[in-house]
């Protein structure tokens, strides 16, 4: 495996261990004890994983999670739409993949005249465990 090939692993693995998306110096936090100080060498492998689909950028909260790919869900088709979910409490984020949903914002977008190159969607609110703790 090349340099970069396992400094992406390094931090994919990082990712998957965490139970939260991680924002670029969080992730650096972490992987120093295996080896990786530089912030560019994280956002680059940042950067390569997303490339490969097996990231995803919450715009939001400028952090990364692993893509539910990564654990075992069918790679996206072309036109899925990933929807986030969101905790506000304690901050977990969960991936859900629904091709209708991606087909229905796409069609509401070129019926404006609008040609969609991506889509994402992220839903902020409470999760279940913390929806129950709040009652
Ligand atoms: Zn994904
Ligand atoms: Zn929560």
């Amino acid at each position: 495996m090349t340099r970069g090939g396992r400094n992406q692993q390094t931090v994919l693995s990082a990712l998957q261990k965490a139970e939260r998306p991680m924002t670029a110096y969080q992730i650096l936090e972490t992987v120093r004890d295996a080896g990786i100080s530089a912030p560019l060498t994280v956002y680059r492998a940042l950067e390569r994983l997303q490339q490969d689909g097996q990231v995803h950028r919450l715009e939001s909260l400028n952090a990364y999670l692993p893509c539910c790919q990564s654990h075992g869900c069918a790679p996206h088709q072309g036109r899925d739409a990933p929807v986030f979910v969101i905790c506000e409490r304690c901050g977990m984020a969960e991936e859900i993949v629904d091709a209708a949903v991606g087909n229905a914002l796409r069609q509401l977008s070129e019926t404006r005249g609008f040609r969609v190159a991506a889509v994402s969607i992220e839903v902020k609110g409470l999760c279940a465990s913390c929806k129950n703790a709040a009652g």
